[in-house]
């Protein structure tokens, strides 16, 4: 038995066969195509989705590892752009009508092997270069880290680190608990693992080796470890866990349908953040109350292009339908910063969290964002919508987006588009937007508290950086000074109040909210119900 530590992202236990997942590694199968333009668009699509994640690596890592070191995927991005190789490749499809995999990897041998050859050392140093690119060309045209794991039941996911766009695209049917070498426990892939109920270690002490694929593991989110090979009494005391875990979720069946009342007699809005269309059978099947937070730019980046207002509309429609009358919070896409994907075309920054994200991003591009909100308003009529606009610092921004509203409402009217009742409410997660909070209370119908970037930003910790993780507290005087400040603008001008950062589902805080007055809580599906009992039951 082998016992590795990591960081867990939330408590839970799992048990199950594990699958490595090495970016490096890739079956490559020689097939016969027919459509031969089809298949040179695969690869040239596969080829930017590389050269774009590479420029995010290397601007990831630049801080993390210094630029000489990460330099090392601004080389790589040369490989992938290089005529000679694209050239080959496209050839190779062209003439002998293979997969691109195939033509890929047979390019990637050749020209590796020419780069060994040669008796300058940094050329041939340039052969392992190539032989990187290629297998994360391959990779992406494989589809990604879903469609490499063949297994009959969900496996133990080990791999160095997953994008949110990659943790995203996974499903509990395939996926039961995922292990990282690297990441971070506060950023956006740890998140989605939370919503979607996955037990995860970050940060673990492990090596990718392919031999583990098939053995069992426990992944022991109490305990901070994954043992792999488990003993007969390790495996026992995990499965007593688990049944123990499983007892527990009946306990809290009991307080389903329940209104939450704390014994003083206070009524708390127990809400879920989700990610997804999918997300919202887990809160339903967690008790929520309404949906707090919907990040939509999830949908956006899981797609190639921007999706059209109709293919908005359907999905907000869906949601608001699947909630019936209780509220259904829907942030307008807070895309820049770690949530980038090629086709938003996004400028090159050197400090992205400090740069076209959120809202800002919405109103620079501003046809983007009417398109979003008229998906929005057109979905109004099916549900109790709320819509949420992320990363403000102005209240000119509110009012530019009010403006946007209004055009589209005069324009739907006069084409005869009926449109529900809706409000607007905005995240607090800058320290600007605290300090003028009550300038915002005046304005908008609620606030919802983002404490992940709010601490972000007020402790100057990036909350992607491994690195400074340990001073990322979001339990800091001066965020609860902020908060304080932010129910105190709140109750003076009565509008809504929430949290909806992963601190909400803080337990040992919970009173600490109540007593400031946030009547709403907005937390990860599987956090409603020991929420729940908390407050029901102190
Ligand atoms: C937050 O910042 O607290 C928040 C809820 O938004 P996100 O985690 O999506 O940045
Ligand atoms: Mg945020």
């Amino acid at each position: 038995m082998q016992i590795k530590y990591g960081k867990p992202v939330m408590e839970g236990i799992s048990i199950g066969k594990i699958f490595v997942y090495n970016r490096m590694n890739n079956d490559v199968c020689d097939e016969r195509i027919v459509d031969v333009e089809t298949e040179i668009a695969r690869y040239k699509e596969a080829r930017t989705e590389v050269i774009v994640n590479l420029q995010e690596l290397y601007e990831k890592s630049i801080h993390t590892v210094g630029k000489a070191t990460a330099s090392i995927f601004l080389i790589q991005q040369m490989v992938a752009q290089d005529d000679n190789y694209n050239t080959a490749i496209e050839s190779m499809i062209r003439s002998q009508k293979v997969n691109a995999q195939y033509a890929v990897a047979k390019v990637a041998d050749s020209m590796a092997l020419i780069f060994k050859m040669m008796d300058n050392t940094y050329m041939r140093e340039r052969a392992a270069d190539i032989s990187d690119v290629s297998e994360k060309i391959i990779n992406a045209l494989n589809g990604g880290i879903v469609n490499v794991i063949h297994s009959d039941e969900p496996v133990v996911l080990i791999t160095d680190d997953l994008s949110p766009t990659e943790t995203y695209k996974l499903t509990r049917e395939k996926v039961l608990s995922i292990v990282t070498i690297n990441g971070s426990v506060n950023s956006h892939t740890a998140i989605i693992a939370k919503t979607m109920g996955l037990p995860a270690l970050i940060k673990t002490d492990i090596e990718l080796n392919e031999n583990l694929t098939g053995k069992l593991a426990i992944v022991d989110c109490y305990h901070n470890c994954v043992y792999i090979d488990p003993s007969e009494e390790v495996l026992e005391v995990a499965q007593n866990r688990l049944q123990r875990d499983l007892k527990q979720k009946e306990i809290y069946k009991e307080l389903r349908g329940k209104k939450t009342v704390s014994p003083q007699g206070k009524t708390i809005n127990l809400l879920a953040n989700i990610n997804s269309l999918n997300d919202v059978d887990i809160a339903l099947s967690n008790d929520a109350e309404g949906i707090g937070l919907f990040r939509t730019e999830f949908f956006f980046l899981a797609k190639e292009r921007f999706p059209t207002e109709n293919e908005q509309f359907e999905i907000y429609k869906k949601v608001l339908m699947k909630m019936g009358d209780k509220p259904v919070t829907i942030r307008t896409f807070d895309l820049g910063a770690d949530k980038a994907t090629e086709y938003l075309r996004m400028p090159e920054e050197k400090n992205p969290a400090l740069g076209l994200r959120g809202i800002r991003f919405g109103l620079n591009r501003s046809n983007i964002l009417i398109t979003q909100l008229k998906a929005l308003l057109r979905a109004s009529l099916y549900g109790n919508l709320k819509i949420l606009l992320p990363l403000i610092i102005s209240v000119e921004e509110v009012e530019k987006v009010y403006k946007i509203l209004n055009d589209i409402e005069d324009n739907f009217h006069s084409k005869g588009i009926e449109i529900g009742d809706y409000k607007v409410g905005v995240m607090i997660e800058t320290p600007a937007a605290v300090m003028i909070s009550d300038l915002l209370a005046a304005r908008v119908d609620f606030f919802s508290v983002g404490t992940n970037d709010l601490t972000q930003y007020t402790l100057a910790i990036d909350r992607q950086n491994q690195f400074v993780e340990p001073y990322y507290n979001a339990k800091h005087t001066a965020i609860k000074r902020m908060l304080d400040m932010v129910a105190v603008s709140a109750k003076a001008n009565a509008i809504e109040l929430s949290i909806c950062g992963e601190l909400a589902a803080n337990l040992t805080l919970t009173d600490y909210f109540l007593s400031r007055g946030y009547n709403s809580l907005s937390v990860v599906p599987e956090m409603i119900f020991p929420l729940k009992q908390k407050i029901m039951i102190p």
